[in-house]
């Protein structure tokens, strides 16, 4: 299989930051008040490969609210501490196609239907709020710790909570609240209702840029130990099972129609962010706050089908 030369990365990178800077389409997140004031102009792009290698274009550095990329990270560390079959049991792994927030997912996928618990998959708020409630920790903030903790770990130095975005969602997050208790309902919520919002809420309000991003996808192509600072964060077979839902639900209702343009296990989330992962070779992380109606990044998600074609890299592909 031939190698993908450095300068070849750097060009490609290059080509998509110019491809499709101008390009203004969708629009930033509104129901969260501080994603309606990111500035849209903003634009980044990272690679990182296994070997440690970083490539960068644009406003790599630029810091933005993870929002649903985060669920990819505290997923990792549920099954690497509960297990697989805890994950299949109490949270399921089939896509919703519903959006991310669906309350009607909570009531279409469960045992009756055959579709799996309520939760529907940890890549969706519902099954990411399951995921959070089954977070280790005697109080809010031990589970808080380790939460971000394990984040750091996969960017390979201390994140932060960003506390205006914090305030911000807890403000305005009575959806989420109605999902947890739903979820509690149907005995699909492994802890109190109010105390995992505030953990999910948490999770979702801590900072990362787009170089971030791609460290840490790079962990999960490498099998779970980041590549720069070597430390292993999760074991291969986690990683492997986090790419397998990424790959399924991490683009939420739309995540059939990026598989099929770009062909690689991804995950988005509302402040801009997208990361995707090719296993066993690197990760990219981009960043831009304008939104399609799915709440994908419409930029990020145009110069990773750009990236992946121009650099040969779909997982589906025979090469
Ligand atoms: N905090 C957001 C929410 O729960 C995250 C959603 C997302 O990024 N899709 O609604």
């Amino acid at each position: 299989e031939p190698q993908i030369s450095s300068s070849m990365i750097q060009n490609t990178i290059d080509q998509a930051y110019i491809k499709f800077k101008s390009m203004e389409d969708g629009e930033n997140a509104s129901y969260i008040p501080y994603l309606s004031k990111a500035d849209s102009k903003l634009y980044g792009i990272a690679i990182v490969t296994v070997d440690g290698k970083i490539f960068k274009k644009g406003n790599v550095e630029y810091k933005f609210p993870v929002e649903s990329v985060a669920k990819i990270f505290t997923l990792a560390s549920v099954i690497q501490k509960k297990g697989t079959d805890t994950v299949l049991r109490k949270i399921g792994v089939n896509a919703t196609g519903l959006p991310f927030n669906s309350v009607l997912s909570i009531e279409l996928n469960n045992d009756k239907l055959g579709g799996g618990p309520p939760t529907g998959n940890p890549l969706v708020n519902a099954g990411a709020i399951a995921t959070a409630s089954l977070v280790e920790g005697q109080t809010l903030e031990k589970k808080w710790k380790s939460v971000l903790d394990t984040a750091s770990a996969f960017a390979g130095h201390p994140l932060h909570l960003n506390e205006d975005v914090y305030q911000s969602e807890m403000a305005n997050n009575q959806h989420n609240q109605a999902i947890a208790v739903l979820l509690k309902s149907y005995n699909a919520l492994y802890a109190d209702p109010s105390e995992t919002v505030d953990l999910y809420t948490r999770e979702c309000s801590y900072e990362v840029n787009a170089l971030d991003l791609a460290i840490m996808g790079a962990t999960l192509a490498n099998g779970g130990t980041n590549p720069l600072s070597h430390v292993p964060v999760v074991n291969a077979a986690t990683s492997a099972h986090v790419l397998a839902v990424m790959a399924t639900a991490g683009l939420y209702n739309t995540s059939g129609e990026w598989l099929f343009k770009v062909g690689l296990p991804g995950k988005s989330g509302v402040g801009g962010g997208i990361v995707a992962v090719v296993p066993g070779k690197m990760a990219i992380g981009v960043y831009s706050s304008h939104l399609d109606a799915a709440g994908n990044s419409v930029r990020g998600q145009l110069a990773l089908q750009f990236i992946s074609e121009a650099l040969g890299i779909n997982i589906f592909s025979a090469k």
